[in-house]
C-alpha cells in the first residue's frame, strides 16, 4: 500500500548508503571522488546549501574543493576557476552554486564547465541529450539533480509514471523544464504551468502526479487537486513563524496540512525533495569518478595489448622498454 508521506530523508539515506561501497572500491584503486564547488557572493541560502553539500561530502569521504568569491567578482575570474577545476584530475564534478550575481552571464559560465564534469547536467549539450533522450558523449547520463531526485522519489515509492497525467507548476531550466522531459520519456502525459497560465487550478485538478516548483508559499490548496493525487513539492519558502528561533519555518509551494487528507502521497518540506537533490549530486560525483576508473582500466588494457602485439611481432627484447 502507498505510504502517504514520501520520506525523502529515508530514501536519500538508502541511496547514500549504497554509495559507500562504490567509494571504497574507487579508493582501493587510488581514486578519491572529488567535487569542485564555486560559490559567488553572500546569499545566506546559497551558503547554507553549499555547507550542507560539503558536510555530506565529508561524511561520505568525497573530497570537496571549494572556492568562495566575492559578490563583485568578474566573469573572467569565475571562468578562470572553472578552467582550473576543468583541468584538475582530482575533481570529478563541478558545481557552480546558482544563482550567480546579476552582472554574471550564467549561461556562458555553465557552458564552460567541461562536459565530463557537468555534475548538474546544465551544459547545453547535456540538456540537448536529455531533450533527445540520447546517451551523450560521456556515456554517463547526468540529469539535473532535483528533477532526477523527483523521479527517484516516485520510483522508490512504487508510483507508476507511465500513462499518468503529470502536471508541473514551473518551467525553470533547473527544475520544471528538465523534469517535464524526464516524465515525458517515462511515458507520462505532461502539462507545464507557469506564471502566465490561466485557470491553473482547473489544470492541477486533472493531475495524477502534481509537481509544484514555483517558489510561491503554500499556493496549492485542497480545492486545486483531485482525490488521490501524488504531490512532489519542490518549493522551499520561508514562512514567518515566531515560535522558531530564526523567526520563520520552511514550507513548500503546496499547503501541506490543507491537502494532506485528500492526497494519495506527498513529499513534506523540509524532508522531501531537498535531501534527494544533495544525494543525487553525490551519486553523480561517484559516477564520474567511476568513469575515470573505467578509462584508467581501458588505458591499461590498451597498453597491455600493445605490449603483447610488439612481443608477438618483434619477440622479447624489442618491446621491453614498454611499461604497463
Ligand atoms: P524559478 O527559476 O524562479 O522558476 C519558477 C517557475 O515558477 C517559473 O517557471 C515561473 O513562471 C513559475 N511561477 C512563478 N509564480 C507562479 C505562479 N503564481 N503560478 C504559476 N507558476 C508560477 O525557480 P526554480 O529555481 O525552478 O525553483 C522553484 C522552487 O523550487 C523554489 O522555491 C526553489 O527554492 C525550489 N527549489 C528547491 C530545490 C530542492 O532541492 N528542494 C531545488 C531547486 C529549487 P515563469 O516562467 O512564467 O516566470
Amino acid at each position: 500500500m502507498l505510504k502517504r508521506i514520501i520520506d525523502g530523508k529515508a530514501i536519500s539515506k538508502t541511496i547514500r548508503d549504497s554509495l559507500v561501497p562504490r567509494i571504497m572500491k574507487l579508493k582501493e584503486n587510488n581514486i578519491i571522488p572529488g567535487l569542485g564547488i564555486i560559490l559567488v557572493g553572500d546569499r545566506i541560502d546559497s551558503q547554507t546549501y553549499v555547507n550542507m553539500k560539503k558536510k555530506i561530502c565529508d561524511n561520505l569521504g568525497i573530497t570537496n574543493f571549494d572556492v568562495k568569491l566575492p559578490e563583485d567578482t568578474t566573469q573572467s575570474r569565475i571562468m578562470a576557476e572553472v578552467q582550473r577545476m576543468n583541468s584538475n584530475p582530482q575533481i570529478h564534478g563541478i558545481l557552480v552554486q546558482l544563482p550567480l550575481p546579476k552582472h554574471i552571464d550564467e549561461e556562458t559560465i555553465l557552458n564552460n564547465v567541461s562536459l565530463e564534469k557537468d555534475i548538474d547536467g546544465f551544459h547545453a549539450q547535456n540538456i540537448g541529450n536529455l531533450a533527445l533522450n540520447r546517451q551523450g558523449s560521456t556515456a554517463t547520463k547526468l540529469y539535473p539533480c532535483t528533477p532526477e531526485g523527483c523521479i527517484e522519489l516516485l520510483d522508490r515509492s512504487n508510483i507508476e509514471i507511465e500513462g499518468k497525467h503529470a502536471v508541473i507548476i514551473g518551467r525553470s531550466n533547473i527544475v520544471g523544464m528538465p523534469l517535464a522531459l524526464l516524465l515525458l520519456h517515462r511515458n507520462a502525459t505532461v502539462t507545464i504551468c507557469h506564471s502566465r497560465t490561466k485557470n491553473i487550478e482547473k489544470i492541477t485538478q486533472q493531475a495524477d502526479i502534481l509537481v509544484t516548483a514555483c517558489g510561491r508559499t503554500q499556493m496549492v490548496k485542497r480545492d486545486w487537486i483531485k482525490e488521490g493525487v501524488v504531490i512532489i513539492d519542490v518549493g522551499i519558502n520561508n514562512l514567518p513563524d515566531e515560535t522558531k528561533k530564526r523567526g520563520y519555518r520552511l514550507v513548500g509551494d503546496t499547503d501541506y496540512d490543507d491537502v494532506f487528507e485528500k492526497v494519495g502521497a506527498i513529499t513534506p518540506v523540509p524532508g522531501g525533495v531537498g535531501p534527494m537533490t544533495i544525494c543525487i549530486l553525490m551519486k553523480h560525483v561517484v559516477q564520474l569518478a567511476e568513469k575515470q576508473l573505467e578509462c584508467k582500466h581501458e588505458q591499461q588494457a590498451q597498453s597491455a595489448k600493445e605490449y603483447e602485439d610488439r612481443i608477438n611481432k618483434y619477440g622479447l627484447g624489442e618491446g621491453l622498454n614498454y611499461t604497463i
